[in-house]
């Protein structure tokens, strides 16, 4: 049985190679991401993969580590290598649109995985709701810290979902500003989402205020994680209210001790099993559900967007660990 199947595996990868298969051609999927040095695009990574192939595709990764150039010649790469559905998480969704405009005359379909490109000819966008999670991060914040200083920190600039936060989190603080219940004493955006650069901004921040700060919006874990190291550095972790995303371990274990206030959960599985759908559906010219549609400078894109969750001390048990995000032991040892 075992000689059989080699053999049959050694026939039809030979007749892959000679590319004149008389087997149906798989489907080949292109994803670039951002960054994987963050720990969520490593979860994105692993259960898009397993998803897609479990529907029948082969998928090609790479990382272009923050980096927007790489990105580019990664993706230029994977259009060489005959894919059919490019899959992108942009580190700069502001300088695709000639690469994609390259993809699409090959016939490569392309969604935006997570992050919306801009002016760029893409096929489908796949996501959270942004706009609520910046939303759910100053709602939490400020139930927390009702009035005084408060301390914005944005993502990275070239990210358009950093934006999108931006935009839900002014939604609700807009109003407390302008009755002056609270004030923003500072305001800065952490490139490439880097926790040793949120840390440099937060203890300027300090310095700038004389330690003077209630609160710290920051847009997502990795940044919060930097700026607790600042304020832990000064006794001031565990009293300053502070934001994160993404539900990140270190984060939830942060929230356990006290010194981070809440993280947004987006459940990865739920993003990366419906990108892997939509990407083979792509490939395959089957049909696509989309629940909105954004505008990204060029076209009304059609969208599927998922519904974030607000994790604090109170429903840890209840949500990232009744879903087996993370384990009990992981969050509590
Ligand atoms: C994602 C966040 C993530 C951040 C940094 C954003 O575009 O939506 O979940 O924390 O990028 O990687």
């Amino acid at each position: 049985m075992k000689i059989k199947s080699t053999l049959l595996a050694v026939t039809v990868a030979t007749l892959m190679f000679f590319g004149q298969s008389v087997v149906a051609k798989d489907l080949k999927i292109g994803m670039s991401i951002d960054d994987l040095r963050l720990e969520r695009w490593q979860k994105d990574r692993d259960i898009f993969v397993k998803k897609a192939e479990t529907l029948g595709a082969k998928v090609f990764v790479q990382s272009a580590n923050g980096d927007a150039t790489a990105q580019i010649s990664q993706i230029e790469n994977m259009l060489n290598k005959d894919i059919d559905v490019l899959v992108i998480i942009p580190f700069n969704g502001e300088v695709l649109s000639n690469v994609i405009s390259e993809a699409k005359k090959d016939g490569v379909k392309v969604l935006a995985y997570d992050r919306l490109i801009n002016n760029a000819d893409i096929d489908f966008y796949v996501s959270f709701d942004n706009e609520k999670v910046g939303e759910l991060q100053a709602k939490t914040i400020i139930e927390q810290k009702p009035e005084g200083n408060y301390f914005l920190m944005g993502g990275s600039p070239v990210d358009n979902n950093a934006k999108l936060f931006r935009k839900g989190q002014m939604k609700v603080l807009q109003p407390l500003i302008d009755s002056g219940k609270i004030k923003v004493v500072g305001d800065q955006w952490v490139d490439s989402w880097l926790a040793e650069k949120a840390l440099q901004i937060m203890e300027n921040a300090l310095t700038a205020n004389k330690n003077n700060i209630d609160a710290v919006v920051a847009s997502n874990d990795a940044t919060a994680g930097g700026a607790i190291q600042a304020l832990t550095a000064q006794g001031l972790s565990g009293k300053v209210a502070i934001s994160g995303q993404d539900a990140d371990l270190a984060a939830i274990k942060r929230i356990v001790d006290g010194t981070q206030t809440m993280t947004v959960y987006k459940p990865i599985t739920n993003l990366a099993d419906k990108a892997a759908e939509i990407a083979v559906a792509l490939g395959k010219k089957g049909e696509l559900t989309s629940n909105a549609k954004l505008y990204n400078g060029m076209k009304e894109v059609p969208s599927f967007l998922l519904d974030p969750i607000v994790v604090t001390k109170d429903n840890i048990d209840s949500t990232v660990i009744k879903d087996g995000f993370h384990s009990k032991e992981a969050v509590y040892k």
